[in-house]
């Protein structure tokens, strides 16, 4: 009897640094499980092979910078049965979104010796800008457990287990002192999505905003609390402008306090 075709799964990339990727090639003790539970048709940073589509499963990494992306995406999007945007600048624009608030043609002109080179867009924005998603894992990078959360739940067609949470509940869990209050240090951990396991605050530092915006993050309160903790005006705004930058809380928060 011939064995049941397993799922396809493929993963994209754009405009990325491919650290969520690596992220499932990180998985060294379940990679075995993963490859025999799907076939991995399509993923360049592990190896050339292709096999055609279409896809079960598409992970997408990375942001749309470019117009050939934004037809690369939807090319994509035709091909996959399921869409799984993973890491900030999927899921929200990347560090890279830095660029919307600003004159991109400034930045090439300064950073290339031959602009005139460059084909960019004037922003950069998330894969949910330019197709239907049916789920978003956070992160800067991922996290790899929830990764293999994701995988199996559609592979099993039901909902990840992700918690849309704080980073405040997983530093609590883990019995942190909490630095804003105990040292005065800023930290995005009340506003933030848990996925980290509260990696800075349990190193004494605060919480940079990784995994974006929580559920219904109360920014505002926030960032009345730095500001009490002394934090100037301009580093309010630049505490929320890092890899989630354009994620629309983070952003609304950064222009409430500048341009
Ligand atoms: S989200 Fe962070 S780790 Fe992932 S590709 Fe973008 S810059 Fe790299
Ligand atoms: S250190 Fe940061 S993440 Fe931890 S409880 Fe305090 S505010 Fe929340």
């Amino acid at each position: 009897m011939a064995a049941p075709r397993r799922p396809k799964l493929a993963v994209w990339k754009f405009a990325s640094c491919d650290g969520c990727q690596l992220s499932l090639l990180d998985c060294e003790d379940e990679l075995l499980a993963v490859a025999g539970a799907v076939e991995i048709a399509y993923f360049l940073e592990a190896t050339r092979a292709e096999v055609a589509g279409p896809y079960d499963l598409s992970l997408v990494e990375g942001s749309i910078t470019t117009a050939h992306d934004a037809e690369r995406i939807q090319k994509v999007r035709r091909r996959s049965r399921r869409l799984v945007t993973i890491g900030a600048c999927a899921t929200a624009g990347g560090i890279q979104a830095l660029r919307n608030f600003k004159d991109v043609a400034e930045f090439t002109s300064v950073v290339y010796a031959r602009p005139d080179y460059i084909e960019t867009l004037r922003t950069s924005t998330p894969i949910s800008s330019h197709v239907r998603v049916d789920f978003e894992l956070h992160g800067c990078p991922i996290n790899k457990y929830q990764l293999l959360e994701v995988i199996s739940a559609f592979l099993h067609e039901r909902r990840p287990n992700v918690p849309a949470h704080s980073v405040c509940v997983e530093c609590k869990l883990k019995g942190n002192v909490c630095v804003m209050v105990a040292h005065g240090t800023p930290c995005l951990g009340p506003v933030t999505h848990a996925g980290c396991g509260a990696l800075c605050p349990s190193y004494d530092r605060g919480c940079y905003g990784c995994f974006g915006p929580m559920e219904t993050p109360d920014t505002i309160a926030l960032s009345a609390w730095l500001a009490r903790l002394g934090l100037p005006e301009r580093d309010v705004q630049r505490i929320f402008r890092t890899f989630n930058t354009w994620a629309p809380e983070f952003r609304a928060e950064s222009e409430r306090h500048g341009n």
